[in-house]
C-alpha cells in the first residue's frame, strides 16, 4: 500500500511544538500512541474530511463525538450563522438559552433543571461541587477505567493494593485531594458494599460512565449500576451518571433512559454544543436549589449559555430528537460493524468491534467480555499498525488503542461500506 504525503502536516507539527507543549492543545492529538506526525485538518463535510496535504479520509473520530449530524451540517452551519449575525456574546441572558433548556427538559424525566457550562470537564467539576454541598459529605467515589476530565479529584488513579484512597494520576494534585477520590473496580460487587460499608456515610456522590467509553468500550452489566443505584440509597449518597459521551448517542435521553436507570445528576457535554464548546449538569430540583444564585454552591461563567454555541445546540438535538434517529444510527452501526467482525471471524483474527448505539471500539482481546480496565490485554502495537492501513486507504480513527470510534448521521450505509472494506483489507494487512 502507498503512503499517504504527510508532509505539510509534518512541517505544520514542528512549528507547533514551538508554540504549544507536545504542539498540541489536547494531548491525545499529539499521535502519541501511532506512528508519525499529527494529521492537520483542513475542512470537513458529512462524514468526510481533508488535510492539509489534500488527502481526504471517512472520519470516525467525529471530533471525538460531538458531531453525530457529521461535519458542516446544514441545520447546524445555519443555527450558528443567524445566532451569529445577532452577535457572538453578551453575557446577559437570551431566548436561545430557554429554547435549548426546554428542547432537553422537556423530554427528559431523570432531571428539573440544567446548567450550561463550556466543557464536560467544567460540567463535571461543578456537578461534584453541588454533590459536596447538597450532601454535607466530602468524599467522591470513581472507577478505574472511566474519564471525567481533568478536574483534580477526577484526575486519580487507584492506590496500590487493597486500600480504596486513589493516589493522584497527575502531578500538580496535592494528595490531600486526591485522599478524597475512593478509587474501584468496574463490575464488582463486593467492593463495591466493602467501600459503602468503610466509607458509606462520607460519600458525597458515586460518578460512573454509565457506558464506560473512554478507555475501551467497557460495557456494564446492568445488574451492576443497579447496584450501584440501590447502595447509593441505602448510604444517602448520590448517584452521579457522567453522560458526556453516552448522553444524546445511545438515545436522546443517553444510558439513564437505556438501562432504566435513575441517577441524581447527570452531565452531559459533547454532542450537546453541535460541534461548539459546551457542557451541562442537571438534576432534580431539590439539588439544583444549591447552585448560586439560588443557593450557597458557588458556579458561573463569562462564556456560559453562549447564543451561537446554544444555537449550534439547538439545531443539532432537534435533529437528534427526531423519530427513528437513534434506531437509525443503531441500524447502520450494526451492517458496518458486523461486515467486520465477520470477516475477522472468518480469517480467524484475534480482533472484534465492540459496539452500542453508534460507538465502536477495536478490541484486540478477541472474543472476550471486557468490563473492567484492567481486563484489557490486546497488542496495542497492532492498534498502531492497523491505524497506519487505515490512513493509507482513507479512513481516520481517534489515534488510541483505548479510543472510540464514532458513527454520524452522514455515515451513509455507501459510505459505511466502502470503509468496511479498507477495515478488512488493512485487518489482512496487520493480522494476516
Ligand atoms: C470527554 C469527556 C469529559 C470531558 O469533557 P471535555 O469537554 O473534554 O472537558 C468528561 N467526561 C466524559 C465521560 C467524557 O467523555
Amino acid at each position: 500500500m502507498t503512503k499517504i504525503n504527510r508532509s505539510k502536516s509534518e512541517s505544520l507539527f514542528i512549528t507547533a511544538k514551538t508554540y504549544f507543549p507536545g504542539g498540541v492543545n489536547s494531548p491525545v492529538r499529539a499521535f502519541k500512541s501511532v506512528e508519525g506526525a499529527p494529521i492537520f485538518m483542513k475542512k470537513g463535510d458529512g462524514c468526510e474530511i481533508w488535510d492539509e496535504d489534500g488527502n481526504k479520509f471517512i472520519d470516525f473520530c467525529c471530533s471525538w463525538g460531538p458531531l453525530i449530524l457529521g461535519h458542516n451540517n446544514k441545520g447546524v452551519y445555519d443555527g450558528i450563522v443567524a445566532a451569529l449575525k445577532n452577535g457572538a456574546s453578551f453575557g446577559a441572558p437570551t431566548v436561545l438559552e430557554n429554547e435549548l433548556g426546554e428542547l432537553i427538559l422537556s423530554k427528559n424525566p431523570f432531571i428539573d433543571k440544567i446548567r450550561f457550562v463550556s466543557s464536560g470537564t467544567e460540567a463535571v467539576m461543578s456537578a461534584l461541587r453541588m454533590a459536596r454541598g447538597f450532601t454535607g459529605r466530602t468524599k467522591v467515589l470513581k472507577f478505574e477505567g472511566c474519564y471525567h476530565g481533568h478536574t483534580d479529584s477526577m484526575l486519580v488513579k487507584a492506590g496500590s493494593g487493597l486500600v480504596t484512597f486513589g493516589e493522584s494520576s497527575s502531578a500538580g494534585v496535592p494528595e490531600e485531594y486526591a485522599n478524597e477520590t475512593l478509587v474501584l473496580p468496574l463490575n464488582d460487587i463486593d467492593a463495591l458494599k466493602k467501600c459503602f460499608a468503610d466509607f458509606g456515610k462520607d460519600i458525597a456522590c458515586a460518578i460512573i460512565e454509565p457506558i464506560p467509553a473512554n478507555n475501551g468500550l467497557l460495557l456494564q452489566d446492568k445488574s451492576f449500576l443497579t447496584a450501584l443505584r440501590e447502595i447509593c440509597t441505602e448510604y444517602g449518597a448520590l448517584l452521579f451518571f457522567d453522560e458526556v459521551i453516552s448522553g444524546f448517542r445511545v438515545g436522546f435521553n443517553g444510558a439513564a433512559e437505556l438501562y432504566g436507570i435513575t441517577p441524581d445528576i447527570i452531565t452531559y457535554g459533547k454532542i450537546i454544543g453541535g460541534g461548539l464548546p459546551v457542557g451541562a449538569y442537571g438534576a432534580r430540583n431539590e439539588i439544583m436549589a444549591m447552585i448560586s444564585p439560588d443557593g450557597p454552591v458557588y458556579q458561573a461563567g463569562t462564556l456560559s449559555g453562549n447564543p451561537v454555541a446554544m444555537a449550534a445546540g439547538i439545531a443539532q438535538l432537534t435533529e437528534c430528537a427526531k423519530d427513528g434517529f437513534y434506531e437509525d444510527q443503531e441500524r447502520r452501526t450494526k451492517t458496518f460493524v458486523n461486515t467486520i467482525n465477520a470477516h475477522a471471524k472468518t480469517k480467524g483474527y484475534n480482533f472484534e468491534l465492540i459496539t452500542i448505539g453508534s460507538i465502536f471500539w477495536l478490541s484486540f482481546d478477541g472474543k472476550k467480555t471486557i468490563r473492567r480496565a484492567d481486563e484489557i490485554d490486546g497488542d496495542m502495537s497492532k492498534f498502531a499498525a492497523l491505524f497506519s492501513e487505515l490512513l493509507d486507504r482513507g479512513v481516520y480513527i481517534g489515534p488510541s488503542g483505548y479510543e472510540v470510534g464514532f458513527i454520524s448521521q452522514a455515515h451513509t450505509e455507501e459510505y459505511l461500506k466502502v470503509a468496511a472494506q479498507a477495515f478488512c483489507e488493512s485487518l489482512d494487512a496487520v493480522m494476516g
